[in-house]
């Protein structure tokens, strides 16, 4: 494994330079786009690990699974999708197009008008800090912490999200107002992870929500299972279709270069990579996926 995953690491490692970092956010400009970490945890307790795996980058997207398994554990399926569509987009993850065309809800909560639709759930009944408090529980890290240099720079530039907001808010799709549902779901896109935490994540979902560690059921079977399918069919926004094919495992990507991977019943995967294709994806987390899963047979049809 420890071989495998060390020339997964070179083969990432020759992509970066294909990639830019992030700059719409003009804090994650500051993202060196040579790092490259990746980690694997397995269902039988082992932990592997090549490259730039203590790096700490912002989560971005990767809370967008987060807040809906929260969501989903608080509501339940029915009452969270009967706002919020399960359909792939085949939209860029900030489209504001269908939204301000005739959509009258956002089509998936991985992107990001699904997402502070999540956020507008959550507000009401759970503060910021108890959302921190769930995701270090899901990532078994107590140190994960507010980025609060990310958090302000992308409150400062973040009109089309208010835009967003604003376009949910007349579709009556709003839980809560829109500054309270942005300021949550920006919130939850900065706080600083590391490819360890999503592997710990990814494990906690391949493994139907219980903590390997010690047994506890920390999300529900059924949140688990809607969580990895739309995981599956959305994670990579509209790249989404042709990594299903091509790499077969279930990913949500964000653009401070994270990666989230679960192979069902198997394990976690985190990845660090902030060279970004044009789809918001690490390009060199990408590259990594896809030997992996030529290298172990992890697609889900394998
Ligand atoms: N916070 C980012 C945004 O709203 C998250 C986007 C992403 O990771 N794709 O634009």
């Amino acid at each position: 494994m420890q071989h495998i995953l060390d020339k997964a690491l070179r083969q990432g490692r020759s992509v970066t330079g294909l990639g830019e970092v992030a700059s719409y956010i003009p804090e994650l400009s500051k993202a060196d786009k040579n790092h490259v970490g990746v980690c694997v945890m397995d269902s039988v307790g082992g932990c592997f690990e090549a490259g730039d795996v203590e790096e700490r980058f912002t989560i971005q997207s990767i809370s967008k699974v987060v807040s809906l398994a929260v969501a989903l554990e608080l509501y339940g399926m029915e009452a969270v999708f009967g706002q919020i569509g399960m359909e792939p987009s085949g939209d860029a993850f900030n489209s504001i197009v269908k939204l301000a065309g005739d959509a009258s809800r956002p089509y998936n909560p991985m992107v990001n008008s699904g997402a502070i639709a999540v956020a507008s759930f959550i507000a009401p009944e759970l503060t910021f800090d108890e959302m921190l408090e769930r995701t270090r529980e899901m990532c078994g890290d107590p140190d994960i912490v507010l980025n609060e240099a990310v958090y302000h720079s992308e409150m400062a530039t973040t009109s089309r999200n208010r835009a967003i907001s604003y376009l949910l808010e007349s579709k009556g799709v709003l839980r809560c107002g829109v500054d309270e549902a942005l300021e949550l779901y920006i919130k939850m896109c900065s706080l600083n992870v590391t490819a360890r935490s999503l592997a710990y994540l990814g494990l906690l979902l391949a493994n139907g929500g219980i903590r390997l560690q010690d047994g506890k059921q920390l999300l529900q079977p059924e949140t688990v299972r809607v969580v990895k399918s739309i995981m599956h069919t959305c994670g990579m926004y509209d790249g989404s279709g042709e990594f299903a094919v091509r790499v077969g495992v279930p990913t949500k990507s964000g653009v401070g270069g994270g990666l989230l991977s679960v192979v069902n019943k198997r394990m976690g995967i985190g990845i660090f990579g902030p060279s970004l294709d044009k789809k918001g994806n690490s390009i060199a987390g990408e590259k990594i996926l896809q030997f992996l899963s030529a290298q172990m047979k992890l697609h889900v049809f394998d």
